[in-house]
């Protein structure tokens, strides 16, 4: 029913509702407080939108109005989940990640354990120094680890 008001406010409003689906729309507007509402507001702007109006200016579908109007009001305040479906904030979302992605992995490689299984001793291993031990098969299992974690991203 509230579809059915939507449809007909408009020729309501300019008086052009008559007969049984005049009786049906003021019935309803009565009883519900929604389209009750939504008729004053209506109202409203119908008297602004014929003030503006131009002679010729075409006429748009009936409860076109009434239901951009329902959708402003729905819509009013984006959710995040419809930040989510937008197509460039989704994909500016996904660049996002990756670059995280990779700076976590440049973090790790960076920050990653060194060894001293070839020393057999402390003081042997302060000797060694930190810069040596990284050798290159250190290096090699770290970027393989980095390009396994790049390549379940991408999935
Ligand atoms: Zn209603």
């Amino acid at each position: 029913m509230h579809r059915s008001v939507e449809d007909h406010i408009e020729e309501f409003l300019e008086g052009r509702l008559e007969g049984p689906e005049r009786e049906a729309f003021e019935a309803h507007v009565a009883t519900c407080r929604q389209c009750y509402d939504l008729a004053s507001q209506m109202r409203v702007h119908s008297e602004l939108l014929h003030a503006f109006r131009a002679p010729a200016e075409l006429e748009p579908p009936p409860g076109f109005y009434a239901r951009v109007m329902r959708r402003v009001e729905a819509e009013g305040r984006p959710s995040f989940w419809n930040l989510l479906l937008d197509p460039v904030f989704g994909r500016n979302l996904v660049y996002a990640s990756a670059a995280l992605v990779i700076l976590m992995g440049v973090f790790l490689l960076a920050t990653e354990p060194v060894s001293h299984e070839l020393a057999s001793t402390p003081v042997q291993a302060m000797a060694a120094g930190p810069a040596e031990s990284v050798d290159g098969e250190n290096l090699q299992t770290g970027r393989d680890s980095l390009l396994v974690t790049l390549a379940t991203f991408g999935e």
